[in-house]
């Protein structure tokens, strides 16, 4: 096996760099350059440096490369750093949401795109860099996508020189091409043949058969890497532990090493697929769709697509989300197919039929913004203060539907981030300076005003990480019987003040079994909002029942009352839905008769086997009167969408408090 050739990878012989001089040409001669070419051709690692080579970026400036996923940023700011022989954080640094790894000496940057949207903010004319790479764009996540629209708009309006550059893995480019009016750049490909095989049949199972394929390859098939798709992290460590049984009770054949790969799992594991091994061990990757384009692994000879990917889908009308293993598109049938030639030629085992490909996976993946909540996304445009900007109308290179621009619309008026005409209030402006999903700023905004700051944050950042602890039971001992009948954000306080009171300690995490990378994470958050909003006392016993008053401010679309008689619940608004809470959560919540409380709030609405309430907590009637009668309220969207014709001014005009608004004092980011 000629594995070798991977780690001694001459630089200079990637497709990108035999075409350095057209490139950097390309990007100084035109305001936008679409380049395509194939996963693992140079596009991330090496276009920044062609570009900085060439002098194509402004010598007090940088080049700024966003990446859809935080550990892409992470792991391609250390690769290229170590190729141009400096430190992460000199040269080559990344910025990803609470970590920052530059400095003044940094020319290339990498981020994330929600950071670089979180730039804009601060910075309407990314004056700080002289050229944007908008990579992986063929993702289509829902932050590249608003990328898109608002980077074409500053690209005619910046005074200063300024480049953008798109990098698609898939040839999408005339698209791309029509939306910018930019020339497409393709780079040949140097890929090996691939041989592609189909199923006879549907199998019962994807997971069972992709176990079987790889100890078919292991026994009979010669040497080569593995690489197998599945659907999430679970499901993945289940194979792994499947495979590693399996390879245990055969004998007389070569040694295997099985690593998993997700976003969520630590950098340490994540960075040993990259790592040289044995070439007489065979190692089989199980991945999500990370492998598919974002993160190359190299080696790989063989590849096992079982024709699915999870996904989320968000129901305007009921506002539901579900992540669901849907089945993949055929340019994403084509790309997984890809990653088996790119060392020597390989071979793709699909575990679906020919005609299950040809007549039931569709052309190209739906993008995110199509099948997202857009309330964090309408919030961001309106306070950008784009001239005559109607949501509606914006020029986004695939428009959202309608109903889900009209859902968001409704849902941040009632939370008072937008005003009768469609601006931005002093309330919604301070939502989008916290870097949290909408609900949550909208609680943090009232926090202060409640005096709960530091509870509230305590909760926003727990709710944020979502991965704490997998059985409540030995957190009996942390959380007080009456505090579990008020509900998960009471008990992830709970939680998290009792770890706090012991210092902080890994043995702690370790005694109750929490999450060691989830609780750190959180801690890590928590103290970045508590750096954000001043912290306002209240008295101790206060704490809970304003915490709890400041949610419902936050969640007032996010309500639901029980029935009467059982513990079934319907969610308050104009599509009244009918749910159940999620039964692990359930267990806490009853009273002695077993019944949950009439009214709660909560994070999650999910439908997995059936519709579930996740995170929820109990509220009292009398708080949410208000809430109830906005709900019921005739709302115009298209004074909503429109805004006012001078946004900026009327904004400033606007500055009368409305009921719900209040005094947050919110300090300058980075102030202590
Ligand atoms: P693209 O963005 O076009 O998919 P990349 O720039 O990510 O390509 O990768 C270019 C080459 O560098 C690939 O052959 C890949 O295997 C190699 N490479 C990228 N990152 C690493 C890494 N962390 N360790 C080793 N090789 C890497
Ligand atoms: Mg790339």
């Amino acid at each position: 096996m000629e594995s070798d050739e991977t780690w001694s990878l001459d630089l200079s012989d990637l497709p990108v760099s035999r075409r350095a001089n057209e490139i950097a040409c390309a990007v100084e001669k035109n305001a936008v350059t679409v380049i395509i070419g194939e996963t693992g051709s140079g596009k991330t690692t090496q276009i920044p440096q062609i570009l900085l080579k060439a002098g194509v970026i402004a010598e007090d400036k940088a080049v700024c490369v966003t990446q859809p996923r935080r550990v892409a940023a992470v792991s391609v700011a250390k690769r290229v750093a170590e190729e141009m022989r400096v430190r992460v954080g000199e040269e080559v640094g990344y910025g990803v949401r609470f970590e920052d790894r530059t400095s003044t000496a940094t020319r290339i940057k990498y981020v994330t795109d929600g950071t670089l949207l979180r730039e804009l903010l601060e910075d309407p004319q990314l004056s700080k860099y002289s050229i944007v790479v908008l990579d992986e764009a063929h993702e289509r996540s829902l932050n590249t996508d608003i990328l898109f629209g608002v980077l074409k708009k500053l690209v005619t309006t910046r005074a200063e020189k300024f480049r953008l550059v798109i990098t698609s893995a898939t040839l999408d480019g005339e698209k791309f091409s029509r939306y910018f009016g930019s020339p497409v750049f393709t780079i040949p490909g140097r890929t090996y043949p691939v041989q592609i095989a189909h199923s006879t049949h549907a199998p019962r199972s994807y997971f069972e058969s992709a176990i079987e394929t790889v100890m078919d390859i292991h026994l009979n098939a010669g040497p080569g890497d593995v690489l197998c798709f599945l659907t999430g992290r679970d499901e993945i460590e289940k194979c792994c532990r499947r495979i590693e049984d399996a390879v245990r009770t055969t004998r007389q054949c070569m040694d295997m090493q099985v690593l998993p790969l997700y976003a969520s799992l630590t950098p340490d594991m994540q960075s040993r697929v990259f790592q040289p091994h044995d070439a007489n061990v065979r190692r089989v990757i199980v991945a999500t769709n990370i492998a598919e384009t974002s993160l190359t692994v190299p080696g790989i000879v063989f590849v096992i697509d079982p024709g699915v990917v999870k996904q989320i889908e968000y129901d305007a009308a009921t506002g539901m989300e579900s992540l669901q293993v849907v089945q993949i598109s055929k340019v994403q049938a084509q790309q997984r197919a890809g990653r088996a030639g790119r060392t020597q030629a390989g071979r793709c085992y699909r575990l679906y039929t020919k005609d299950a490909l040809e007549h039931d996976m569709p052309k190209v993946t739906r993008p995110e913004i199509q099948r997202t909540c857009l309330v964090a996304t309408i919030l961001y445009l309106k306070t950008l203060d784009l001239k005559d900007l109607d949501v509606m109308t914006f020029d986004f290179l695939d428009a959202p539907d309608p109903d889900l621009i009209a859902d968001a619309l409704r849902q941040l008026y009632l939370l008072g981030g937008i005003d009768d005409d469609g601006n931005p209030t002093r309330v919604g402006r301070e939502m989008s300076t916290l870097p949290l999903e909408p609900s949550l700023a909208r609680a943090m905004v009232e926090a202060r005003h409640f005096g709960c700051v530091l509870e509230t944050a305590t909760v926003a950042a727990m709710l944020s990480v979502g991965q704490h602890y997998d059985e409540a039971t030995s957190l009996l001992e942390l959380v007080s019987h009456d505090d579990f009948l008020m509900g998960d954000h009471i008990v992830l306080l709970r939680v998290f003040q009792a770890w706090e009171r012991d210092g902080y300690r890994r043995s702690f995490l370790k005694r109750f079994s929490l999450s060691e990378r989830g609780m750190e994470f959180a801690r890590d958050i928590r103290k970045q909002l508590l750096g954000l909003v001043e912290v306002t006392r209240t008295s101790h016993d206060q704490g809970l029942r304003m915490l709890r008053r400041s949610l419902c401010v936050g969640f007032a679309t996010k309500i639901a009352h029980r029935l009467p008689h059982h513990n079934g619940y319907r969610t308050l608004g104009e599509h009244s839905t009918l749910c159940q809470v999620y039964p692990t959560m359930a267990r806490q919540l009853a009273d002695d008769d077993g019944l949950l409380p009439e009214w709660i709030l909560f994070h999650e609405f999910v439908l997995t086997s059936r519709p579930y309430l996740r995170y929820v907590c109990k509220i009292e009637s009398e708080w949410i009167s208000k809430q109830r009668e906005m709900l019921s309220k005739k709302i115009d969207i298209h004074r909503l969408s429109r805004g006012a014709l001078n946004p900026s001014l009327s904004s400033q005009l606007n500055t009368k408090p409305t009921a719900t608004e209040v005094d947050v004092g919110l300090k300058a980011p980075g102030a202590r």
